[in-house]
């Protein structure tokens, strides 16, 4: 039977790349509602949907930071079904922190975390009636682990996950799944926009050394990382029509391996000693992030030694 699927941030990226790969899905297994905040960039999507159009595909209406768009939206779908809720609008803020107005900052914190509570508000009562239910949230590495230059961005990802990470609890009692997708690097739009603000910015708000570091080493550095490591929103795409397909839904799933062994370090470390150091590496002393993924791997395999060794002295193996 068909599902129906509502995502949010449909004009562009991963939310468009998403949208149009379960429209075209070859076994019809979903009825897409494809949203977004202004229908007049709806062209790039229609041509990704193709035949779907119409027919598998529905291009609404829906700003994530108005509850009364949400509302109006919802309302608008037969029944007001929404099996599965794919949270995917977001905004990227990178800089000193110093350049960046409590506003700026504010507006990070109404779409990427006010935005999905507003979304999940909505459907989530309906989806307890019917004791079934998917609520995806694009969320990102960001969410477990803060990168410099990106405070606010990575602390309204940790937000969401903090939220989620709380109600999944109820939801599982309700059989509703909640997973978390946490891509790396992803070449969209959101890269060009975000670096595009980052290399107009003022940043006569900071000290000299701050403005260098950020300009000359940071965007710079960040550039080759998505070039190198970036994945393509199809990728992302891919990975959660794989997840949404599951008969059980894992809570958290990371679209790029190589984030894995440095994000789990802070599980490894209660101190917070491990992972500070590789970032720092990593940042300074011009480490790459492969170099720092195989060390943390190598601490990994160290610190499960101890954690056995420990087990072993305290008789549990
Ligand atoms: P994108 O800029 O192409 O897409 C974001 C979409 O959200 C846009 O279509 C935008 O119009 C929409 N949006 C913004 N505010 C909205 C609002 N108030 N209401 C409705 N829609 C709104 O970038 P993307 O990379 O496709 O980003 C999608 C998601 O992926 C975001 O949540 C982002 O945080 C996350 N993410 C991106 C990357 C990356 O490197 N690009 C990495 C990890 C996670």
């Amino acid at each position: 039977c068909e599902e129906e699927v509502l995502i949010t941030g449909c004009s562009s990226g991963i939310g468009l790349a998403l949208a149009a790969k379960l429209a075209t899905d070859g076994q019809q297994r979903f009825k897409v509602f494809a949203t977004m905040r202004n229908l007049a960039k709806r062209s790039a999507l229609e041509e990704a949907a193709g035949d779907a159009l119409n027919r598998t595909l529905e291009i609404k209406e829906l700003d994530v930071c108005s509850e009364h768009s949400i509302r109006k939206c919802v309302d608008t779908i037969p029944d007001r079904r929404v099996d599965i809720l794919i949270n995917n609008a977001g905004v990227g803020l990178i800089g000193p922190i110093e350049c960046q107005s409590i506003q700026d900052m504010q507006a990070v914190f109404e779409t990427n975390f006010f935005g999905v509570v507003r979304m999940i508000k909505e459907v989530l009562p309906d989806m307890k009636k019917r004791k079934s239910g998917h609520i995806v949230v694009i969320s990102s590495v960001m969410g477990l682990q803060g990168i410099m230059f990106n405070d606010v961005y990575a602390a309204s990802k940790f937000a969401i996950e903090g939220f989620c990470e709380s109600l999944v609890f109820q939801t599982m009692k309700f059989n509703i799944f909640i997973t978390l997708i946490e891509p790396g690097p992803v070449k969209t739009e959101f890269e060009l926009k975000t670096y595009e603000e980052a290399e107009r910015g003022d940043y006569s708000k900071t000290d000299p050394e701050t403005a260098d570091i950020f300009i000359n080493y940071y965007l710079k550095n960040c550039k080759e990382i998505f070039s190198s490591l970036g994945q393509t929103p199809e990728d992302i795409a891919e990975h959660t029509l794989r997840i949404v397909t599951m008969e059980t839904a894992p809570f958290r799933h990371q679209t790029n391996q190589v984030y894995t062994p440095v994000t789990a370090l802070k599980y490894a470390d209660p101190s917070g000693e491990l992972v500070t150091n590789v970032f720092y590496k990593m940042v300074f002393q011009h480490d790459t992030l492969m170099h720092a993924s195989l060390r943390a791997i190598k601490l990994l395999r160290w610190k499960a030694n101890k954690v056995q060794q420990g087990a072993r002295i305290l008789g549990f193996m």
